[in-house]
């Protein structure tokens, strides 16, 4: 950093500021590691079965399965529904890998589902669609998994009466979309079960890998919470069925607790910094949009750019030291591990414009209103360009 320039460190602006929300909570983290630390519960300590009450209270869900990261939170519920080879479950394609992975690793089909242009989540006629498909490909439907993609809630009303006409058991991958709110009901108590990651840049994330199921099934989360300690029985010592070594560290559940503490405020805050995107920058370019009765916690906040212009503007803000992101440059159903699985209709055209058209932009709570103010005017200039 030159000296002449003192200026320049104050400019530096973070995609997402991990740095400024430690400074916010100062010694409290760190108090609490120590003392998991100082009394030696590593392994299931106290702080993981009250992070699990707290999470609890925060979002209504009955029962919180903690676990070692959101990608297992995802493949435990398959496994304990007993999901295996010559079942369909149908996720969007324009999401993060580990929601259709998990169904290829129990054995079973991901069948590639296409998302609505303006809230980027599963399109409900996609679904009735990738149903259809499934039975001519002679599988069984069973289960949906629909994602709160960049922290908005899915269409879960339309979502729900499709897997319930056809029988489905409906998983709410909420990796992003923890905090979220739909018609009154938080993430974490829509669909059979759902599922978070608190991955350190998801909205609520811990200081290395973390997750959590939420379901209010009672016979669901006993199975899960076996399932997550190699499948314990009620003896120790007689394993039950096959399971895995899912447990959440009991570190991690330490740092959580302080910081669900600040999570409804963060959520309010990453509100007013999306507000203000929305205000400043409708007129050049698409914003999200957030149907009524729902609230976002805005996980990303991603513009569409069309025209073939996106990367253009990526790179000029780049120039401008604005980082950006795309979230995603490729649909699943384009990746190699999963071309050769089925998608719904005759392709998956929004998820493919979307690959082409989206740009995140830094959101996070601690996005002060003179950085927020210098990110819109670049992008204003990017786009005239
Ligand atoms: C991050 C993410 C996951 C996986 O979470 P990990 O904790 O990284 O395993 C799953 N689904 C979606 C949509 C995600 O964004």
């Amino acid at each position: 950093m030159p000296d002449s320039n003192p200026s320049a460190a104050a400019e530096l602006i973070a995609f997402i500021d991990l740095a400024a929300q430690r400074r916010r909570l100062g010694a409290r983290i760190d108090e609490a590691v120590l003392r998991v630390i100082d009394h030696g519960g590593y392994i299931m300590g106290p702080e993981v079965k009250q992070l699990e009450a707290d999470l609890s209270a925060f979002c209504g869900a009955r029962h919180v399965i903690s676990c070692s990261n959101g990608t297992d939170a995802l493949m435990l519920p398959l496994r304990a529904k007993g999901v295996g080879p010559g079942d369909a479950v149908f996720c969007p394609s324009f999401t993060f890998a580990a929601t259709a992975e998990v169904v290829a690793l129990v054995g079973a089909t991901p069948v590639f589902v296409d998302v609505l242009p303006d809230t980027f989540n599963m399109a409900p006629a996609s679904l009735e669609a990738g149903i259809a498909r499934a039975v001519r490909e002679g599988l069984r439907p069973v289960a949906a998994i629909a994602v709160d993609l960049f922290g908005l809630p899915a269409d879960y009303d339309a979502i729900k009466a499709i897997c319930a006409a056809h029988g489905l058991w409906l998983m709410a991958d909420s990796a992003q979309g923890f905090g979220s709110v739909c018609k009154g009901r938080r993430s974490g108590t829509i669909g059979d079960v759902a599922t978070t990651s608190f991955f350190p840049a998801k909205p609520l994330g811990c200081y290395g890998d973390g997750g959590a199921i939420f379901t209010g099934d009672d016979e669901l989360a006993a199975t899960l919470r076996s399932l997550r300690v190699h499948g314990q029985g009620s003896d120790k010592y007689d394993n039950v069925r096959i399971g895995v070594n899912g447990r959440l560290d009991t570190i991690q559940a330490a740092v959580l607790i302080e910081k669900l503490k600040i999570f409804p405020d963060e959520i309010e805050a990453r509100n007013a910094v999306a507000r203000r995107y929305g205000e400043a920058l409708a007129d050049v370019a698409v914003v999200p949009v957030v149907p009524e009765g729902m609230v976002s916690v805005w996980a990303q906040y991603t513009l569409r750019i069309d025209g073939g212009r996106r990367d253009a503007v990526a790179a000029r803000l780049k120039e401008a030291g604005i980082p950006t992101a795309v979230y995603y440059p490729k649909p699943l159903h384009r990746q190699t591990a999963y071309r050769g699985y089925p998608v719904a209709g005759n392709g998956l055209p929004v998820s493919d414009r979307l690959a082409e058209e989206v740009l995140s932009l830094p959101m996070h709570p601690y996005l002060t209103p003179d950085c927020q103010t210098r990110i819109i005017e670049a992008v204003r200039h990017a786009i005239a360009g």
